[in-house]
């Protein structure tokens, strides 16, 4: 389907939001498919529960669609909202070069990578309530954070604000309690793919992180792409995935070629800063859905997984600030000539992602300054 982007959900002036699919700059209203049980609502929850066999008709008739020509609204001439509202959200660790990127920037005199890294899938649960869709602008963070060689913290706005470039999957097919989702049943449950932007406020981060891991320094908001690009049409470009040593315990071991051959970018505020793929990542999608739920930890339509920061091994195929700008010793230069470090207010970022003729919904997101409602008289106002 030539300029396939994916499910989500639009309004047209004050009409109630309901379903549509983009294709390239136009949206197909999903009324005209039938379906007006799921299509009529304001998110893609009750589509995305009915399952595989509900999904594939439904893009049969979207691809039969727009092959005959069927008339689109203009993406410019409707309002677009979250495409699903978020159950529960994960954000994995999974790329080895980010994780050793990090390890050497956050613990400089140890191991880059923990113990544990290899063996299985790191993540940590994070803030539903806060995914928003592109477009939405992001306040930049206040928060606690110690500046190196001051002994006591200090309160204020970030100084430290932050991208990560990453691929997330989308639960539609729930699980029951108790049962974990082996590695080989993703197709049955996960509808689709976003992209995903983790803002990171990396001073609050380092301060905060351990023993417990990523709090406030990633909870004030993470934006996601407004359309949901169903699996079914990742197919042609999943490959053999990265070779894993040691092998994995069996519950981890996925069956066939998980890699997503899905070319990415970020552009900062006009200029591209870094180019990458998210064929590299160490772990997989199966992988990290087997891992989240062998606990028996149950999974809804709605539950959002990321793959965590996606960076590659060359210079300028880091996903993230704190890597290209290394700590923000060796900052960035962009077209208009200005330097970056860590991100400014006014800034805008652009995740960007394509395989073939397939293009994930974009994501983008504009600082805002600071909102201080606490007193910064014991710490670095600005
Ligand atoms: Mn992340």
């Amino acid at each position: 389907m030539i300029g396939a982007v994916g499910f989500g959900v639009f309004s047209e002036g004050f009409g109630r939001p309901r379903v549509g699919f983009r294709i390239g700059d136009g949206v197909l209203d999903l009324s005209a498919v039938g379906r007006d049980d799921v299509f009529a609502q304001a998110t893609l929850n009750a589509f995305m529960a009915l399952g595989r066999p509900a999904w594939e008709s439904v893009l049969g008739r979207v691809a039969h669609l727009a092959a005959s020509g069927a008339d689109v609204l203009p993406l410019e001439d409707v309002t677009v909202h979250l495409p699903f509202e978020v159950a529960d959200y994960v954000d994995f660790y999974s790329s080895l070069e980010h994780a050793t990127n990090l390890g050497r920037l956050f613990r400089p005199d140890a191991e880059p990578l923990l113990p544990n890294w290899r063996h299985l899938p790191v993540g940590y649960h994070g803030r539903a309530g806060t995914i928003v869709p592109s477009g939405t602008p992001i306040v930049r963070p206040c928060g606690q954070a110690k500046v190196p060689g001051e002994v006591t913290p200090s309160f204020g706005p970030s100084r430290r604000l932050d991208f990560e470039l990453e691929l997330g999957f989308v639960v539609g097919v729930p699980s029951r309690l108790g049962d974990p989702v082996r590695a080989d049943a993703f197709r049955e449950h996960v509808f689709g793919v976003v992209l995903v932007n983790d803002w990171s406020a990396r001073d609050i981060q380092a301060w905060e992180y351990q023993p417990l891991g990523p709090f406030l320094g990633k909870s004030f908001a993470t934006s996601m792409s407004a359309w949901v690009t169903p699996l079914a049409l990742l197919e042609p470009f999943l490959v053999a995935p990265p070779k894993q040593d040691p092998r994995p315990l069996p519950y981890l071991r996925a069956e066939g070629n998980w890699a997503l051959d899905l070319e990415l970018e970020v552009e900062l505020s006009g200029t591209v800063v870094s180019r990458t793929n998210a064929r590299g990542l160490y772990w997989s999608m199966p992988q990290q859905l087997a891992h989240a739920t062998v606990n028996g930890a149950s999974i809804q339509a709605g539950d959002l997984f990321a793959s965590g920061t996606i960076s590659g091994p060359e210079r300028g195929s880091e996903g993230s600030l704190i890597e290209l700008t290394w700590n923000g010793e060796s900052p960035i230069r962009l077209g208009d000539g200005t330097m970056r470090s860590f991100l400014e207010d006014g800034d805008e970022v652009v995740l960007r992602g394509r395989a073939g003729d397939l293009t994930l919904g974009e994501v983008r997101g504009t600082i805002l300054p600071a909102r201080v409602s606490y007193s910064a008289g014991n710490g670095p106002a600005r």
